[in-house]
């Protein structure tokens, strides 16, 4: 616990900028701020490379097309090189309907809508990039215990090994995932709406190849996403009601391969092969504010989503994306990280997206789930509208693609800061 108003003070040593949360989110910040002139310290839990590390699991990320300027600008794009498998459409359709949406690349005009990329590949990407930045020290295995705002100061405690380390900077960045201490040691106002529901994933390999497509099927017990990889394999995100989890998991490969393709059809053939399953139990949560006095919050820490239309790591990016922005600009302005003015910019900028990507993942989770013929029948309906109103289509592109409302500079495809002339 930090010192009480006794006066007494520990030295701590001092950075810029303090990130908590080495994550998918806080590492991509920590890459986004190499070279821009700050003092940058990431805390992260898990020591680096961890079979266990809790962001870098057997997760398989669909990275949005705006996703992919991100990384490309932040120097982390060349690595995740030959694992990337692009998505060149997209097909909506629900089981038991009549009604399917298509998304195309060619009507957007772009070469992929999206690639598909195991997190660990981010993961060592990351890892690479912050292994020899001089600007950057990560520490980890560090568990942030302790946080503290003053006026002046954000201040830590961290354990590191059993040692207690004090560290402040004028601001620190919670990326410490959804159930962020940060966040619960400010007393940060959250929104917790859990669904009832587990992500059950797995990789499965069909034996008709079918190149480029990715599939979101709602089905009676929840959505199901199949997500091209390389090599001919895809990835299963099956979202379950909880009390079916354990029954899931348990299923023979055989059997649960037949329970996929009750679920999905033939449209890629017959599943012939699964890999062991994982289940991820599902709650949105959403904090009050993306920011508060000398503390930015991003990523999961702000908002952790349904994984339906695979929306969470995307806006993950888009917060760091602005938050670099502002950031450097702020550098360059002079003066202090962590004042108002500068959180309030990242915060507003920020609000819209987050909220409409909350509000739309979390209607298509509920709107979505059932069997009811009625209900089926209007959310045909809903699929047809958006299928045969091309303008509906493209927005919903647009959303998909992480194209809508203000863009960052590095979504944009430019560098963070203005280059001088
Ligand atoms: C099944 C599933 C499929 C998904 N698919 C997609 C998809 O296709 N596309 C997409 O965009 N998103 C997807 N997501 C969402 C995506 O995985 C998350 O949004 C993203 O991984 C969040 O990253 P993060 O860094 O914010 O949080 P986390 O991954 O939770 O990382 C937080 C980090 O903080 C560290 N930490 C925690 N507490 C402390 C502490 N006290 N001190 C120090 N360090 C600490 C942890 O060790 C961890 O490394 C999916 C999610 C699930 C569950």
């Amino acid at each position: 616990m930090f010192p009480g108003g006794s006066g007494k003070t520990l030295s701590a040593r001092e950075y810029d900028l303090i990130i908590v949360g080495g994550g998918l989110v806080g590492g991509g910040l920590a890459c986004a701020l190499r070279g821009a002139g700050l003092r940058v310290a990431v805390i992260e839990a898990t020591s680096p490379g961890a079979a266990t590390h809790p962001s870098y699991d057997e997760r398989v990320i669909a990275l949005s097309w705006t996703s992919r300027r991100i990384l490309e600008g932040i120097g982390l794009w060349p690595r995740l090189g030959t694992d990337a498998e692009p998505i060149r459409t997209v097909q909506v359709s629900q089981r038991g309907g009549c009604g399917e949406v298509w998304i195309d690349r060619r009507a957007e005009a772009v070469d992929a809508l999206g690639h598909v990329v195991p997190a660990r590949v981010i993961g060592a990407a990351i890892h690479d990039r912050l292994a020899n930045a001089t600007d950057i020290v990560v520490h980890a295995p560090a568990r942030v215990v302790d946080v503290r705002v003053t006026p002046q100061w954000a201040e830590l405690e961290v354990d590191q090994s059993g040692l207690i380390e004090r560290l402040r900077a004028r601001l620190i960045v919670a990326a410490d995932g959804g159930d962020s201490s940060v966040r619960q040691r400010l007393g940060i106002a959250v929104r917790e709406r859990p669904y009832g529901q587990d992500a059950v994933i797995a990789t499965v390999t069909p034996d008709r190849p079918q190149v480029g497509a990715a599939f979101e099927r709602f089905t009676e017990s929840g959505p199901l996403a199949l997500l091209p990889m390389t090599d001919g394999r895809w990835s299963l995100v099956w979202s379950v009601p909880q009390e079916q989890t354990a029954g899931v998991l348990a299923l023979s490969d055989q059997d649960f391969l037949a329970r996929l393709q009750t679920g999905f059809g033939y449209r890629l053939g017959r599943f012939v092969r699964a890999s062991s399953r994982r289940a991820f139990p599902l709650v949105q949560r959403l904090a009050g504010e993306a920011s508060t006095p000398r503390v930015a919050l991003i990523g999961n820490a702000a908002h952790t989503l349904h994984p339906v239309a695979g929306q969470g790591l995307n806006l993950g990016l888009r917060d760091v994306a602005a938050l670099a922005e502002v950031l450097v600009a702020a550098h360059r302005a002079g003066g202090d990280l962590g004042r108002a003015a500068v959180l309030g910019a990242y915060r507003s900028w920020r609000r819209r997206d987050q909220t409409e990507v909350a509000a739309t993942t979390d209607f298509l989770a509920r709107a979505f789930i059932g069997g009811w013929a009625p209900l089926r029948q209007v959310r045909d309906l809903g699929l047809l509208g958006i299928e045969f109103v091309p303008v509906l289509r493209h927005q919903l592109a647009r959303r998909l693609m992480g194209r809508a409302g203000r863009q960052t500079r590095l979504a944009r495809g430019l560098p963070l800061e203005v280059q001088d002339g």
